[in-house]
């Protein structure tokens, strides 16, 4: 049976953070019932997609999932059960709820973990109280630590989000975050590098020249101080951003990198059928809220539409290069020869021999794989670009 992942886009977070370019809308709007029956209308529209599919990951994104009352949290997750059918999903289900510090409280943990969810990722993002001020975050560094610990009394599997690069991080910054999250010892790390995003408040503040994003080369130091740090520690760097003892990788996040079929439901969210249509909703709760959940006094005919697409074989190339290449395990050549044929994988290998004299890219003939090597991480963006067609 296919294996199928779904994801839940839950639009609302307190405040913007300055670097954030993901959709979501202020909280005071939210209207929690609405957005639940909304999700379950539109799960329930796309029966189609996901009818005879094994569901191996749920992940619960956003915006603030956390936000939601945590009691209907546990009721969504119920009902999506209910709706799918217990069968339909793995036993070991993998069910991500991306949590602020501030959201987590006995209660809250409580009803999470009622719901079903048996993975939590929790933002802390830096612990520098300065630092996340200036990014917009409303915790602190101790909120956050107490968060983490709450939560790893209650879930086995907790993963930590820190942001490296942030304009005015000092090496030493750096590692005091690295060494108070290695202290607490969650079994799975994301770090990832600070983007300054078209359209968001950093991307302003930098070109307006009110902050100085880090240079490239203190960038590139504190790759390597994460790389080392981590990997001394006993975290396995799967992906060029996630780290994890073994056996905690995501479930989720790897289905994205290999092709997986996923569903998003919500505005915004994406999905892929596993193999050359992607799909995604507009960016407009009230526009979503009236599609899935009209209310009775409002004029229900609605043309939010889901935007589709259809990739081309050299799109599809693209994305299998871009993708597996950001894990460890790289690029499988014999899937690759068996999907695309011996011509794209003979281009492919032309492609790669600079890199591949250079150090930076290893084949493993005996493997099938092609994968960056440890300096080959360090520029993986300029390796990529030399690979795609
Ligand atoms: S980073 Fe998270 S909490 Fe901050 S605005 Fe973006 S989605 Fe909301």
């Amino acid at each position: 049976m296919e294996e199928l992942s779904l994801y839940f886009h839950i639009p609302y977070c307190r405040n913007k953070c300055i670097y954030c370019d993901f959709y979501s809308g202020g909280v005071r709007i939210a209207d929690w019932k609405r957005l639940t029956m909304a999700f379950l209308n539109e799960l329930n529209d796309r029966k189609m997609e996901w009818e005879g599919k094994r569901i191996v990951s749920i992940y619960l994104g956003g915006g603030t999932p956390s936000l939601m009352p945590a009691e209907m949290m546990s009721q969504l997750l119920g009902k999506v059960r209910h709706l799918i059918g217990d069968e339909n999903i793995m036993p070991d289900c993998e069910i991500t709820l991306e949590v602020n510090p501030e959201d987590v409280n006995d209660v809250s943990v409580d009803e999470w973990k009622r719901g079903g969810v048996n993975r939590v990722s929790v933002g802390v993002q830096t612990f520098n109280d300065k630092g996340l001020k200036s990014i917009g975050r409303r915790h602190t560094g101790e909120s956050a630590e107490i968060a983490l610990i709450q939560l790893m009394s209650h879930f086995s599997n907790v993963s930590a989000d820190l942001i490296f690069g942030l304009p005015g991080q000092s090496l030493e910054d750096l590692n005091m975050d690295i060494e108070r999250i290695l202290k607490l010892k969650p079994k799975h790390i994301s770090i990832y590098s600070l983007m300054y995003e078209e359209g968001t408040a950093i991307t302003y503040l930098r070109d307006a020249g009110r902050i100085s994003p880090v240079d490239d080369e203190v960038a590139t130091e504190m790759f390597k101080i994460i790389i080392n740090r981590l990997n001394q520690a006993g975290y396995n760097r799967y992906e060029i951003s996630n780290y994890s003892i073994a056996g905690f990788e995501s479930r989720h996040n790897r289905g994205y990198w290999t092709g997986r079929r996923y569903i998003g439901i919500g505005p915004s969210a994406h999905s892929f059928d596993g193999d050359s249509k992607r799909s995604s909703n507009p960016a407009d709760i009230m526009g979503y809220l009236n599609r899935f959940a009209p209310k009775e006094s409002e004029d229900t005919e609605s043309h939010y539409q889901a935007a589709q697409e259809e990739l081309t074989q050299m799109q599809k190339i693209e994305e299998m290069i871009m993708l597996s290449l950001r894990m460890k395990e790289g690029i499988d050549l014999n899937q690759f020869l068996r999907q695309y044929g011996l011509k794209e994988q003979h281009n492919l290998m032309k492609r790669a021999q600079k890199s591949i004299r250079q150090g930076n890219l290893i084949c493993d003939i005996e493997k099938g794989r092609l994968y960056l090597s440890d300096s080959g991480v360090l520029i993986s963006d300029s390796i990529i670009l030399d690979l795609i067609p």
